[in-house]
């Protein structure tokens, strides 16, 4: 205690004041003094006193009645009263204890007795002031604290959770009691093994201290996330006596994407399974029914391979921004949210969505903000966006989030800015996907692929100059398959490069066969994209030619501009390796991509295949005529050759022969067939002007 401790000493007898008083000053105490037990209890009243001293026998009020008056307001821990009895008033000294008294002295007064018992009050006083005071600090703490506090007696098994912590979860002060199990029951089922793996090692004195993440049940029945660090107390055995710690909510941090700032998949996972558990509200408007719209940007991969390192981040950022302009101006905005549960993908949540009709307007005002070109750094890009939509009614049950996934993976396969609704067929295109996915592993190990050939015809002779090699794939129980319904998922799984390998070795030997009878004859190989990214592919077309002996001018490699674009500084580089091995080098479908002939020339291909859009185009009108005309000039004048596709009539043959393109492949002349079938075809001459031949043959 700072101050000297101020005790009241209450008795009649002016003798005993006196000299009590004198003594007790002398120790250092200050000391006031009272006459009788009214003028004891206006001082009380006063001021404050750490102590008094007070004498049981007096005239007026007697000492068991100041006492009684003075504990109505001063508690026993407070205010300490020492009474003095006479040696034989034991039943007073019983009852004055009984009524709050702290202790007695009796009469004659043993001074040594009565200061030992004076400070062993005092100090208990004091200590029991310093605990309150302690308890009070501890109480404000906690309240102002934004973290909930608990604490664990392991002997009692009692655990004392702040208001804070009950708070956090949504309940109020008397909702939990003070069992570890309000705790550990709540515990997300997927985090409780670890969290009571993490408690038992502490205890078992394993652990340092306590460092966990795990979600827990709110009253609202959602999962939010917490952190709880703690420590442990021991006895001098290393038992433990109390753990204590404190849980922060750290929802927010642990459910908003970085980068966008919009809430991640643990966030939607979460909505999604409380509105799955929430009885449907047969509001006015029918039943509340959540909805998910799931977007990817098409050809997102492409996307982030050809922007620089970091930069798809800001795009992401930007997208999110447009995102959150389109649902903030839809009047249903409250019952929307967005969000980013992967890296490439972004969601609204419906949280009732009134129908289909209703998801794909959306649907379709979030792909014209997103078909606004985005600038970055200075570059201008343009994006389309694919989107699935499930609406819980419509759905398999399965959850929306799946069914979402679904739709949008149909939506990203088969187009560009597509919008497509789950439907149960969609489990379906799923499964096949998947067989489909399985079964061509197999063909490529069993090597169930055929070549088929499609003769290129020089306009001017009517002869075949050669040929372009397709893929087929025999596939048992089915028949041939076309290379439309397995190329795509061939690239996507990687194994196109094995197929294409295959195709090229085929193509490779069937036409050094050939060529036996017809030196002249030419195979166009077509490479994929994948194929084309792989660093050995120029080795391994090396490899090829060396172990069929096709001589490298006899092969043709056709790519398509979309590989050129991706990486284009690696095309160019490959492209020149594959040209200084004589290989000559094919743009195919030129005129489905954007990008200008004049661009393009700075690669070294020496030959453009005119897509069969441009030359179905030709019998429509001038305009066509005009088109097919400007891009043959235009190859002519960069030196190079060109090749019609898909001719199908003799007018489109003797237009472009008119237009001077020499070389033409198409169904006119063939489709694409069995080497057998080729090696009958080889001999015979189609005469562009007179009647074709049709391929009845084969
Ligand atoms: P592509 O390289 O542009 O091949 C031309 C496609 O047009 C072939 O389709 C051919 O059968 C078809 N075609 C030819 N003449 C006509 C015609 O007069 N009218 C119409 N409507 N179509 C005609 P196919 O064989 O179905 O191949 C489709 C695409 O699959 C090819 O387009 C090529 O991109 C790809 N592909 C085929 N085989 C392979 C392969 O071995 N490797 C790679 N990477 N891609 C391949
Ligand atoms: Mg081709
Ligand atoms: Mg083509």
């Amino acid at each position: 205690m700072s101050h000297p401790a101020r005790l009241l000493l209450v008795d009649d007898d002016e003798m005993n004041r006196d000299v009590l008083s004198r003594r007790l000053l002398r120790k250092g105490y200050e000391v006031e003094l009272a006459e009788d037990g009214q003028q004891a209890l206006d001082l009380v009243a006063s001021r404050p006193f750490d102590l008094v001293l007070l004498d049981n026998m007096m005239p007026g009020l007697s000492g068991i009645e100041v006492l009684r008056r003075i504990r109505r307001t001063e508690a026993g821990n407070e205010l300490p009263i020492i009474m003095v009895t006479a040696q034989h008033e034991s039943e007073n000294v019983v009852a004055a204890l009984q009524l709050g008294a702290n202790d007695y002295i009796t009469k004659p007064v043993d001074f040594a007795v009565a200061l030992a018992r004076i400070e062993s009050r005092l100090a208990l006083s004091a200590a029991s002031r310093e605990l309150r005071r302690a308890r009070d600090l501890y109480r404000l703490a906690s309240r102002a604290s934004e973290d909930g506090l608990w604490d664990w007696d392991v002997n009692s098994g009692r655990v004392y959770y702040s208001p804070r912590w009950k708070s956090l979860l949504g309940f109020s002060e008397g909702e939990i009691g003070d069992r570890v199990e309000e705790w550990f029951s709540r515990v997300h089922p997927g985090d409780l093994p670890a969290v009571r793996a993490e408690v038992a090692s502490l205890l078992e004195g394993r652990g340092g201290s306590l460092e966990i993440r795990y979600r827990i049940r709110h009253k609202d029945g959602r999962y939010r996330w917490m952190e709880n660090r703690g420590g442990v107390s021991r006895d001098t055995a290393g038992r433990a006596l109390r753990m204590a710690g404190c849980q922060t909510d750290i929802t927010a941090r642990q459910t908003i994407d970085a980068e966008t700032s919009l809430p991640n998949r643990l966030w939607l996972e979460e909505e999604l399974r409380a509105a799955a558990e929430r009885p449907s509200d047969p509001g006015p408007a029918g039943p509340e029914r959540p909805g998910l719209l799931l977007c990817e940007l098409d050809g997102f991969d492409q996307i982030d391979e050809a922007l620089p390192d970091g930069r798809v981040g800001h795009l992401m950022a930007a997208v999110a921004e447009r995102l959150r302009g389109v649902l903030t101006s839809m009047p249903e905005a409250a019952s929307l949210a967005a969000c980013r549960p992967a890296d490439r993908q972004f969601a609204v949540l419906l949280r009732q969505a009134p129908s289909v009709d209703y998801a794909r307007v959306l649907a379709g005002r979030i792909q014209s903000a997103l078909n606004e070109p985005f600038s970055l750094d200075g570059e201008t890009l343009f994006a389309t966006v694919g989107v699935g939509i499930a609406l819980a009614g419509n759905s398999t049950g399965d959850p929306l989030l799946r069914d979402a996934s679904a739709a949008l993976r149909y939506a990203l396969e088969h187009g560009k800015g597509r919008i497509e609704v789950f439907q149960k067929e969609l489990r379906e295109h799923d499964r096949q996907t998947l067989r489909l996915e399985s079964d061509l592993r197999q063909a490529v190990e069993r090597r169930e692929f055929e070549v088929h050939y499609q003769p290129k015809v020089n306009l001017e002779s009517g002869e075949i100059a050669g040929f372009e090699a397709l893929a087929r794939w025999n596939r048992p129980g089915t028949g041939m398959v076309m290379p439309d319904l397995f190329i795509a998922t061939a690239e996507r799984t990687g194994l196109i490069v094995a197929l294409g390998t295959q195709v090229l070795e085929r193509a490779c030997s069937d036409t050094v066969e050939l060529r036996r009878s017809y030196p002249h004859l030419t195979v166009s190989v077509n490479v994929s994209g994948r194929q084309f990214a792989e660093p050995d592919l120029v080795e391994q077309v090396a490899r090829c030619l060396a172990s069929t002996g096709l001589p490298p001018c006899a092969l043709h490699l056709e790519i398509t501009e979309s590989m050129v674009m991706e990486a284009p500084e690696n095309a160019r580089i490959v492209l020149h390796r594959l040209r200084d091995m004589g290989v000559e080098l094919k743009l195919d479908d030129f005129g489905t991509g954007y990008s200008s002939l004049s661009y393009l020339h700075r690669f070294p291909f020496d030959v453009l295949k005119i897509d069969r859009s441009f030359v179905a185009r030709l019998t429509e009108g001038a305009q066509g005529i005009e088109i097919l005309r400007a891009i043959v000039d235009m190859a002519r004048s960069l030196h190079m050759t060109v090749v019609a596709e898909g001719v199908e009539t003799q007018e489109q043959a003797i237009l472009l022969k008119a237009l001077g393109c020499p070389y033409a492949q198409g169904y006119l002349f063939s489709p694409p067939v069995g080497l057998a079938c080729l090696r009958e075809l080889l001999p015979a001459r189609f005469p562009v002007a007179a009647t074709a031949l049709t391929n009845t043959r084969c």
